[in-house]
């Protein structure tokens, strides 16, 4: 569904993805794990056209991604992203928020956005908290508000960066147990996360990336069981 195919993308004179190829197919998660500064997001900014990139290619079922291009557009209808920090509107309800893609980019009847807002809300576990506002809202709250608003575009793939490490610790587990429902439903999922707990059990496979490199990448479990690379070993000590 996603390919990447020797992505190079430089800011400035500093090259930050040296040639990323990799691929995620429909109802495959995956886990991109690695140090601070090491090109995670924006392998995942590329993805869906937030960031352009200098060389390669990188397509969404089949349509290349194109920053420049009007097809852009598309490409973030049909591929979501939650940011660590949840990026709602304080002034307005939660289900206001979700509906907000459905009516304004989708345009799809209020009432149809509406219905299809409360079913997404109690997916999430927030059912009783249509009519509230984000800062009324726990962060964890928040972020599950987060993610009812990325499936409300009825996205191909989400893209997760660091969902939950803006969160009181307390507060996580609520919001990958809303992940781990997705992706047992199928959804196809691409994850930037240091909670290596959800990434050996949820993630069909984990990519480990240091300076713009993929430097290792396999089965979930074997990546971070058996790590093969002196560097994926060493990232692993210490966040384990
Ligand atoms: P990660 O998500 O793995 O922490 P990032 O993809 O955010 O890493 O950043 C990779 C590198 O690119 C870092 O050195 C960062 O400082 C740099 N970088 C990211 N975004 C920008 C930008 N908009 N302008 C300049 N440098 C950037
Ligand atoms: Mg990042």
């Amino acid at each position: 569904m996603i390919e990447l195919r020797d992505v190079h993308k430089s800011f400035g004179k500093v090259e930050v993805l040296k040639g990323i190829t990799a691929s995620v197919a429909r109802s495959e998660v995956v886990c991109i794990v690695g140090p601070s500064g090491s090109g995670k997001s924006t392998i995942l900014r590329c993805i869906n056209g937030l960031e352009s990139y200098d060389r390669g290619e990188i397509s969404v079922e089949g349509a290349r991604v194109d920053s420049n291009d009007r097809s852009i557009v598309a490409i973030r209808t049909q591929v979501s992203m939650v940011f660590q920090r949840f990026n709602l509107f304080p002034h307005r309800t939660a289900l206001e928020n979700v509906i907000e893609g459905p009516l304004y980019v989708k345009k799809e009847p209020r009432e149809q956005a509406i219905a299809r807002g409360r079913t997404l809300l109690a997916q999430v576990g927030l059912a009783d908290r249509a009519e509230v506002h984000p800062p009324k809202l726990s962060g964890g709250q928040q972020q599950r508000v987060a993610i009812a608003r990325a499936l409300a575009m009825q996205p191909k793939a989400i893209l997760f960066d660091e969902p939950t490490s803006a969160l009181d610790p307390e507060l996580v587990g609520e919001v990958l147990s809303v992940m781990r429902k997705l992706a047992d439903d199928g959804m196809t999922m691409v994850v930037v996360t240091h909670e290596m707990g959800f990434a050996r059990d949820v993630a069909d496979r984990v990519l480990f990336i240091d300076g713009g490199v993929i430097v290792e990448q396999g089965a979930a479990k074997s990546v971070l069981n058996q790590p093969q690379h002196p560097r994926t070993q060493d990232f692993l000590r210490r966040v384990l």
